[in-house]
């Protein structure tokens, strides 16, 4: 039995951790904060509960998949429910466009709007489904080493058929004309940190994930898949030390020997690295251990940071349903000041959940839950008047867009923004979601699962691949895991 520790607890973390002690070894998670969860913790206020980060359940079966390695399923531990409707796009005070978990509803919606275009969407659909079997199968659970890892006969036949090389944008408008059609289909993309210009037309498996896996809400919040996995790990024998930062990793002969945290030093036998990528090399390795300088990193593209208001309301507010996209404004622009010329955004769209429309638990009755995310440059100057001045910006626009009065009823409120994520997750440039899957910066292209010059330290979570969000995450986990224990039973 080796001894082996993980840094940081979020999914990725947690997700190694129970991979890692299946095996019969000694695991420790440190995490630098008081609870567990990483960017999915949640907290408690005047009676509301508000996941802090991810509020999106997409590709359950990479959930299923995960507790099944562990005969477990997710039913185990939280009780699931599919959102009907799974979300809302709003264009305008009068004009939504509300996606309905029942296919057939979907089509005649989109031909309501764009004539001819119900089946396109079939067409365009089943062609997402067909790249989401070959690339969850035979591309994400790749530790990309090497490029020859892809070349599976599968995906060598049906390379074409993949679109790694035009983007997501280009090959939505080969089938719809309407702007409004197009932003929906073109919305999925943005969960890999980039828009759908940017974007391989690969991954317009995610419209598969949205519209025909659906958009599921676990009850109780988005932390209540965390209490499972932590359950589990507990269940498989890992330990936890909270509010024990990592300070340093030892080296001895080429591999990681030892630990020290604020409170102890301990020896170990291997470790995943779990927290921000960047904050590992930069912070815990001596500079001649690191795979990538800092230069590396300031050419990377990230994801978007976000800025982002936990507020408790007094009232119901008609209408909002649970997920609510406002793209009144123009994504163009506001993506140019995200990625092309980084600034406050001008005219920025947003994001709105209301986990109280599905969930009685997470506000007092009678009250609203909402979590309002505008996402923005990573590395932006932040200070409290900025914010300030952004929470007036788009409580107006959500007043108008839902026709009432929302401030005044507003009786719990935090807002969280760039230097909450430096503080609390050593995140670089407060990095929210990790790196873009831009095509230079998937699969091999992506800062490597394994450190080059230790050879018993991985590294998981949203910087290395598959990429940003809670299933690639728990993917990453279970892949750094099998690296590392395929080193020890060599060793
Ligand atoms: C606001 C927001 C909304 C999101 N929405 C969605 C969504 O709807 N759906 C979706 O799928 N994804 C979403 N994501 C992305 C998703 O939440 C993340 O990709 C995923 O949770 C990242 O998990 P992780 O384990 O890689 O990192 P983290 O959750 O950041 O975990 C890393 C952990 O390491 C700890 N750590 C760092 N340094 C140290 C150290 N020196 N010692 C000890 N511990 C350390 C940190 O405290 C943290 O707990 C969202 C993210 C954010 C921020």
């Amino acid at each position: 039995m080796s001894k082996v520790s993980i840094i940081g607890s979020g999914f990725a973390g947690l997700s190694a951790a129970c991979f890692v002690a299946k095996d019969g070894h000694n695991v420790t998670v440190f995490e630098k904060n008081e609870t567990i969860g990483g960017r999915a913790r949640a907290f408690s206020a005047n009676g509301f509960t508000f996941d802090m980060g991810p509020s999106w359940y997409w590709m359950p079966d990479t959930f299923e998949q995960f507790f099944a390695h562990f005969n477990k399923k997710p039913s185990d531990y939280y009780n699931l429910v599919q959102l009907d409707p799974g979300f809302q796009m709003v264009f305008g005070p009068n004009d939504a466009l509300s996606i309905p978990k029942d296919k057939d509803e979907l089509y005649q919606s989109f031909e309501t709007i764009e004539k001819g275009s119900a089946d396109k969407l079939r067409k365009f659909l089943a062609e997402a489904e067909y790249k989401y079997t070959v690339g969850m199968k035979q591309m994400a659970y790749k530790p990309s080493f090497s490029w020859l890892e892809y070349a599976t006969p599968e995906v060598i036949a049906s390379a074409a058929r993949l679109q790694m090389f035009s983007s997501v944008s280009s090959h939505v408008r080969k089938y719809f004309k309407d702007e409004r059609l197009i932003a929906l289909m073109e919305f999925p993309a943005l969960f890999l940190g980039a828009i759908a210009r940017q974007i391989p037309a690969l991954y317009s498996m995610m419209n598969h994930a949205a519209l025909s896996l659906g958009t599921w809400y676990p009850m109780g919040g988005m932390v209540e898949i965390i209490k499972a996995m932590h359950s589990l790990a507990a269940e498989l024998g890992v330990q936890f030390k909270t509010n024990d930062p990592v300070t340093g990793i030892t080296i001895k002969n080429g591999s990681a020997f030892g630990l020290s945290t604020q409170l102890s030093y301990i020896h170990t036998d291997g470790v995943i690295a779990s927290g921000d990528y960047n904050h590992i090399e930069q912070q815990l390795l001596p500079a001649e251990f690191r795979n990538y300088t800092e230069a590396y990193w300031q050419k990377r593209t990230f994801a978007p940071s976000s800025l982002i208001f936990y507020l408790g309301v007094n009232k119901k507010i008609k209408k909002l349903i649970h997920h609510n996209l406002f793209f009144d404004t123009s994504l163009d622009e506001h993506a140019r000041e995200i990625y092309e010329n980084p600034q406050w955004p001008t005219q920025p769209l947003f994001y709105v959940c209301c986990p109280s429309k599905t969930d009685p638990s997470v506000a007092p009755e009678g009250m609203e839950n909402l979590f309002i995310l505008m996402p923005i440059a990573p590395g932006l100057t932040d200070t409290p008047q900025i914010r300030e001045k952004y929470f007036k910006l788009l409580i107006k626009r959500l007043e108008f867009l839902c026709g009432e009065s929302i401030e005044p009823h507003i009786v719990y409120h935090k807002n969280y923004c760039i230097n909450d994520f430096v503080n609390d997750y050593n995140a670089y440039k407060g990095n929210a979601y990790g790196l873009a899957n831009t095509l230079r910066q998937t699969a091999v292209l992506k800062p490597s699962l394994k450190n080059k010059k230790i050879s018993n330290l991985f590294y998981a979570g949203q910087l290395t691949v598959p990429g940003p969000g809670v299933p690639p995450a728990l993917i990453s986990g279970q892949m750094a895991a099998e690296q590392l224990l395929k080193k020890l039973k060599t060793s």
